[in-house]
């Protein structure tokens, strides 16, 4: 790795205050889907593994439109690492994580982003306060060392590990963005709506603030919107790509007619490929969202870079991965090129 000096360019504050952001998330479930990460526990032991294929993607997620390297460090931490025997590679892992991200944020001027997450062990008393707190506080040292850009606190399900997580970012002098993940209920655990999260979030010094992963694309953006009328800071949205809807509003409630017992009860995690979003989908989303004022996109679990080239193109960009973008006119049979075989134009009602 090269970890060379980047030239000078515009950090996150800035660039959201020109224009939009995206940020590819959803490592964990691509590389579940790969066949190099287990679900269940869900810790990133590729990062050891198959630290080459981390890069890849990252650069798969740069290549598609993604501005910020999301360090792999999502359950990356002390409790997860803990639960798979592994606690004495968790620096090494975070370390890794951080400098593979790094590599590819310098070669390709995207933001380089430390990564803190959820630690399920979070339970509003002193004790699991403290625990919580140096969880944090040991990976946001280690984005610090590496040079993070910022650092993203995501997936929290209480308001008030947001809020710790927030102060540890805070104290580290790193730009802060804080998502929270909104289950069935549209609140925090602790009964705060995402707009008063959203609030409190702000007022503790959050520089961008809202929600990530859980809820698909049409039952996360009426909540964006109570956020967006309720701060003045830049707002976050990234949902899963997924198509969640009213009666089941997060993609572990989601159930499958066509597949009605799946291993897991459930189609959350592993069985729930027919409620993909298509790239046209997760467009859709991305022009309402901005319309809305919201400028930090991106997509979590389940996203593909196609979502994410769809993602840049719905906001007028064209990332390399554009060269690629379907042009249907030469296909052989769906096509209109002049050139192409009237035959097969005529045949393609058979298609
Ligand atoms: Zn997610």
């Amino acid at each position: 790795m090269q970890n060379g000096t980047r030239p000078e360019r515009p950090g996150l504050l800035e660039r959201l205050d020109a224009g939009p952001v995206i940020c590819a998330e959803g490592y964990l479930f691509e590389f579940e889907r790969r066949g190099y990460l287990q679900a269940g526990a869900f810790v990133p032991e590729i990062v050891l593994a198959h630290p080459d294929l981390v890069a890849q993607l990252h650069r798969e997620f740069v290549h598609a439109g993604s501005d910020i390297v999301e360090a792999f460090t999502y359950y990356a931490h002390r409790e997860k690492m803990r639960l798979i025997g592994k606690e004495d590679v968790l620096e090494e892992i975070n370390r890794q994580a951080l400098a593979i991200a790094k590599d590819v944020a310098y070669e390709s001027g995207a933001l380089l982003a430390g990564n803190i997450c959820n630690t399920n062990i979070f339970t509003a008393d002193d004790h699991s306060r403290h625990a919580v707190r140096a969880i944090f506080e040991e990976q946001v040292g280690w984005a610090v060392d590496a040079g993070a850009d910022l650092v993203i606190g995501e997936t929290f399900s209480w308001g008030e590990e947001a809020l710790i997580a927030l102060d540890v970012i805070k104290a580290s002098g790193k730009p802060a963005v804080i998502t929270l993940a909104i289950h069935q209920e549209p609140t925090t655990r602790e009964g705060w709506t995402p707009e008063e999260a959203c609030r409190r979030l702000e007022a503790a010094g959050a520089d961008v603030v809202g929600l990530n992963c859980i809820r698909g694309p049409k039952t996360l953006l009426p909540l964006l919107k109570s956020i967006r009328d309720r701060v003045s800071v830049h707002v976050a949205a990234l949902p899963v790509p997924y198509r969640t809807h009213d009666a089941q509003p997060s993609f572990q409630s989601l159930l499958d007619p066509a597949y009605p017992d799946p291993p897991n009860g459930r189609p959350f995690p592993t069985a729930l490929d027919p409620f993909t979003c298509n790239r046209y989908e997760i467009a859709d989303f991305t022009r309402e969202a901005y319309d809305l004022g919201i400028r930090y996109l991106g997509v979590c679990c389940g996203a593909g870079p196609h979502h994410i080239r769809a993602m840049a193109e719905a906001l007028g960009r064209t990332p390399p991965a554009s060269r690629y973008s379907a042009d249907m006119s030469k296909h052989a049979f769906l096509g209109t090129d002049p050139s192409l075989k009237q035959e097969n134009r005529v045949y393609a009602r058979k298609l």
